[in-house]
């Protein structure tokens, strides 16, 4: 079995114990659950971490059962605990720079390990990385009073005026979902796709105001006021107000790994089959 040495905090795998059952790679909330109940089942395994989990930003999760409104990063440091509580399970700060199948396992490099550390199976758990939109201090709103995802985060907005940022394609339907807790929506087109008559007309009849070819570029300010809290400037010149902001701009799935290992891809996500098992057979014919 691997061992792992600790030294000064600092976790690093010896020279001579890089073998592992299980490799995780990524130390979100997937690979760390998969740590979990791979602990519990006393299988050497190793998980990589490096960077931060996709929701870092905001300040309360939401939804998970008993868990409601905690801080993501006391979230985190809770499941690592809880996973290292299994002895058979590492978890080492570094990045997975390189993978490929070997004769009778996986062989993983990283951006600080010299040595490719040996795993009979992998699991890739790296997340998708959300694009901001890209205007001027963004940043001071990011998790406070802007987010993206209505199912986490939409009973921010009820009562309240909400802006959303939006590509063109898909802008109405995202719009509609917020409709159950507020009706003070305004779109602002981001990019230069623009809607069609239909998309228009809908918008209209269901009042959500849409502002096209003018995009925001600018936070302004962000004060205590109890309503249009956020000061917010277009292209043209013109300031608005708002409560709440949401983005709609897509993400980056981060499949750098899954690439590597030759998975077929679909959308650019990993290609699994009902057992969550992607194309790639348990080992091939290469090395490192
Ligand atoms: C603002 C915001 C609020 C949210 N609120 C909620 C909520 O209230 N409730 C809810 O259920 N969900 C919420 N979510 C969604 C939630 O964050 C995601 O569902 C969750 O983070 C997905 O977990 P994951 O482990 O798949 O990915 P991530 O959390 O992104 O973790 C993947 C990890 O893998 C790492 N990684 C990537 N590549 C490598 C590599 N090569 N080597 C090593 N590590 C690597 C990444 O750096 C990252 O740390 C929210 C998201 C955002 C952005």
């Amino acid at each position: 079995m691997a061992k792992l040495i600790r030294k000064s905090g600092e976790e690093m795998i010896s020279a001579s114990a890089t073998a592992f059952d299980v490799a995780v790679i990524g130390a979100g909330f997937a690979g760390l659950s998969a740590a979990l109940v791979l602990g519990r089942y006393l299988l050497p395994t190793i998980v990589f971490e490096a960077g931060e989990t996709r929701n870092h930003r905001t300040k309360h999760v939401h939804s998970y059962l008993g868990l409601e409104n905690i801080s993501p990063s006391r979230f985190i440091v809770q499941a690592r605990r809880d996973v290292l509580s299994y002895h058979s399970v590492n978890i080492i700060k570094q990045r997975v720079t390189a993978i490929k199948s070997s004769k009778d396992h996986f062989l993983i490099a990283t951006d600080q390990n010299q040595l490719p550390i040996k795993a009979k199976y992998i699991i890739i758990a790296t997340g998708v990385i959300d694009t901001k939109p890209n205007i001027k201090n963004f940043i001071k709103i990011d998790g406070k009073s802007a987010w993206h995802c209505p199912h986490c985060d939409g009973l921010e907005t009820a009562g309240k005026s909400l802006i959303i940022l939006a590509k063109g394609n898909g802008a109405i339907s995202y719009a509609k979902e917020f409709l159950g807790w507020t009706n003070k929506i305004k779109v602002f087109i981001q990019d230069s796709c623009p809607l069609d008559q239909s998309q228009r007309h809908e918008a209209k009849r269901i009042g959500i105001e849409v502002v096209e070819n003018d995009p925001l570029v600018e936070v302004l300010k962000v004060s205590d006021r109890s309503s249009g809290k956020i000061k917010l400037l277009s292209n043209s010149g013109k300031v608005y107000y708002s409560d709440v902001v949401f983005y709609h701009l897509g993400y980056n799935v981060q499949n750098n790994v899954a690439k590597q290992l030759g998975c077929e891809l679909e959308e650019e996500f990993i290609k699994v089959d009902k057992r969550q098992q992607t194309t790639v057979p348990k080992f091939l014919q290469q090395e490192m």
